[in-house]
Order: C-alpha cells, then structure tokens, then sequence
C-alpha cells in the first residue's frame, strides 16, 4: 500500500515509525512531516489542511489510505472531502467525520452529546454575549474554583480554572464580549470543578465495535513538580501504574462504550482515534473532554507498546470489522521525555543544530520540531524531539531516557528531569 500521512510533530514519527514496520506499507508520505519522518519517509510540502492539494497529490501518487495525526484537518471536514468526491470516496481516510470532530471542535457540542447519552460528566451550562450576565448568575450558584472553557478551538489555551468570583465574571466577559480568544471563545462552557486524578484513555474505533489502547499519563507543565506554564506536553509513561482493573472496567461500560454506541445512535461516522481525559472523582471516571486523534507525547509511549500491526487495525477500522482483530500489547513500560527550546512554551528561538543523535542507544529518537538544514538537523519548534524508552517498570524506562538525552545537546536545550517521580 501507498500511505499518505498528515502531522509534523512526534505523534506522526511515532506513527510512520509504526506503520513501516508493517508488510503491508510499502510507501510512505508525511505531509509535510519533520527530519525525523524524512530519514525514513518521504516528507511532502503541503499544509495537512490544504485538501485541494493533497486530492491532487494522492490522485498523482496512488495513495490507497490517508491517516490524519492532528484535530485541524479534521475539524476542518477532511473525511467527508474525500468521502463527497467519486474520485476520492475509495480511499479511506483515518479519523472522525467533520461532526464526530466536532467533540473535539466544540465544548458545547461535546457536552450534550455526553448528556444525550448519560456519559458522566461535569455539571455546566453554556453562554454567549447576549446571555453573558446569566453566566454571572450561574456563576453565583457554583463552588470555586471555576472553570471557564471557550467552545472551539483555542490552541490548548481555551480552559480558565479561576479561584474568585469577582475575576471569573471578569474572564466570562473578556471571553463573550471581548472575544479573548477570537471566535472560539463566541460561546463558554461553564462547568462544576472536578476535584480528583486526571488520566486519558485512548479508543480506536471503526464506528461500531473498538479497542482501548494501553493508557498513559502526561505532564503539561513546563516546569518541575509540575509548575509553570502549560505545554503541550512534557513527558509521558505508559501504563499508568494507578489504573487497575476494576477502573478499567467501570471507563469501559460507562464511559467508552455508550461513547462509540453514541456515535450509532447519532448517525456520527467515525472511523479513528478518540482520546478522552478524564478525572477521577473517588474512583469514579468523569469525561472532562474529547479528542478526536492521539495524545502527543502519549502516542510516543502507546504506539511503542502495541504489538499487533497498525496499518492492519487502519484496514479493519476502514472495513468496519475491528471486531475481528486481537490487539496485542507489549507487558513492558514506555516512558518519553520531551526535549524543547530554552523559552518554550513561550519565545524560543528556532534553528540551533542537534548534536550527539548518533549517540542515542537503546532509546527511540522521535522528532517533533526539527528539520533538515544542509545536512544537518536543526530546531524548528518548541517540541523538538520526544526521546522514549522501554523498561521492566517506567522507573527503569525513564532513566534510560534520562541517560539517552545526555548524549544530546543543543544551544539552550530543556527538559524536565522529573517525569514520572510523582508515581514513585
Ligand atoms: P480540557 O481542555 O477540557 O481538557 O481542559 C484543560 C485542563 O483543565 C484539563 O486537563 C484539566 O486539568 C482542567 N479541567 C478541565 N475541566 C475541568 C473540570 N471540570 N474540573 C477540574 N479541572 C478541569
């Protein structure tokens, strides 16, 4: 088969890293990919979201399958272009349809599907502009802290968590009136604070049956101990050590499976990845959001865990027939350590040349933001790369990681040294 995949970030050289160890890909394009998908794939210049061009450069190419990494093609519709278009309609495309993206697109869309299929989730309520002073109300009748979530999409920036009353009626207009964070935040999910353990849980589905994917738990804070700014993510392991059995269970029957029957039941086609973050609430899991592709850095330790081929489970998610397939999942731990830009996740400086990648033993390199200059690879991002590794426990993983990474060097290089320490 001839592969076309979209995404530039470590999710997607996670994926082709994947995908090329499968008999059934014999080529593979990343649009437009980073050093490290051009070092084993065909990187192609085209915006993921520049669907004319990516009709014509599967048409010329013979592409038989298109895999989606990241929410912005999407949200943007890209499974129903080429599912309209008759030259189009028989190459599958791996993702949600535009309205299944919408979980993803719109935190109010979102919350009444959960509501529509009793999916346990926050209390909330949802405003725009004209109704800005009933959200005042609304938030009178809440506990703080208060949680304040723009509707569409908002580069990960779009949820508030404000202590005082007074300053999130402030931020509810900023976001309604003043338009905070541009049309996204044109309507606002208020919602009841949920107080407990986050985890994700990541679900490929052909739209009627599914498979949960081993779990993994990030770190979005740039800094140690977990302070500072929100990333888009620091680190990872998986499995996460807290998730037993019994919570297993209880997110399967209450959470993903209403979830996928949901998409029936609604008429939703969905054929991919969902990613639901959760709470957990004295062990109760709560929904707190959907997404509609992997987690990245979590793909960097889940994909390096699953045994069974990838690109088999996209055919049989393609064929509606998941149901057939065993997935089978390596007992080892993986943890990533993300490498970024001194600066990140505020200004950093792009372009410093990478040392010591051929150092790197017995770790995977993913790379994230980088790409090849004259020969040589060089920042591009603030991710640059995600460095992950296996271990008898994610304690032995990290440390291989940690060892790894001082192979490496880069002008004003960061990483956090604690991933994982919180679980010791
Ligand atoms: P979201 O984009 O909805 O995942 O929200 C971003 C982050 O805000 C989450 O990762 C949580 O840490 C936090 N968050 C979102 N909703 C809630 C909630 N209802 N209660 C507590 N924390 C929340």
């Amino acid at each position: 088969m001839t592969i076309l995949l979209l995404g530039s970030g470590g999710r997607e050289h996670a994926f082709a890293w994947k995908m090329l160890q499968s008999p059934l890909c014999e080529k593979l394009f990343v649009a437009p990919g980073n050093a490290g998908t051009a070092a084993i794939a065909t990187n192609v210049a085209i915006s993921p979201t520049d669907f004319d061009a990516l009709k014509l450069f599967v048409q010329e190419n013979q592409v038989n399958m298109v895999v989606v990494g990241p929410e912005d093609p999407l949200v943007k519709g890209i499974f129903d272009y080429f599912q309209k278009d008759p030259q189009l309609s028989s190459i599958p495309v791996i993702g949600p349809s535009q309205l299944g993206a919408q979980l993803e697109g719109s935190k109010e869309f979102a919350k009444e599907f959960l509501m529509r299929h009793a999916i346990p989730t926050a209390a909330y309520d949802s405003f725009t502009a004209e109704t800005v002073e009933n959200g005042c109300a609304f938030l009178e009748t809440l506990q703080p802290p208060y949680v304040l979530k723009a509707d569409g999409l908002a580069a990960g920036k779009g949820v508030l968590i404000i202590q005082d009353l007074e300053e999130a009626k402030q931020e509810l207009r900023n976001m309604l009136v003043h338009q905070k964070f541009g049309a996204a935040s044109a309507k606002v999910v208020i919602e009841e604070f949920l107080d407990g353990i986050e985890l994700s849980c990541f679900v490929l589905t052909d739209g009627k049956s599914y498979k949960i994917l081993p779990t993994a738990k990030d770190y979005k804070r740039i800094g140690e101990g977990d302070t500072g700014l929100n990333t888009g993510g620091m680190g990872a392991i998986s499995p996460v050590p807290y998730v037993d059995a019994v919570l297993m269970e209880k997110i399967e029957t209450r959470i993903v499976k209403p979830t996928i029957d949901g998409f029936q039941k609604d008429g939703i086609p969905y054929k991919g990845f969902v990613f639901i973050g959760l709470i957990n609430v004295n062990n109760e899991p709560i929904v707190i959001e959907y997404n509609v592709r992997m987690g990245d850095p979590e793909t960097e330790v889940v994909i390096p865990r699953l045994k069974t081929d990838l690109v088999e489970l996209f055919l049989a998610v393609a064929d509606q027939r998941l149901n057939e397939i065993e997935l089978e999942v390596d007992p080892r731990s993986a943890a990533t350590v993300m490498v970024v830009s001194g600066g990140y996740p505020e200004d950093f400086e792009k372009g410093k040349v990478i040392s010591g990648l051929e150092n790197v033993t017995d770790s995977i390199v993913f790379h994230a933001g980088t790409k090849l200059e004259q020969n040589q690879v060089v920042t591009n991002g603030g991710r640059v790369l995600a460095i992950t590794s296996y271990g008898t426990d994610f304690e032995s993983a990290t440390k291989k990681s940690y060892q790894n990474i001082d192979q490496l060097d880069f002008d004003k290089m960061y990483f956090r040294k604690d991933i994982g320490n919180d679980l010791k």
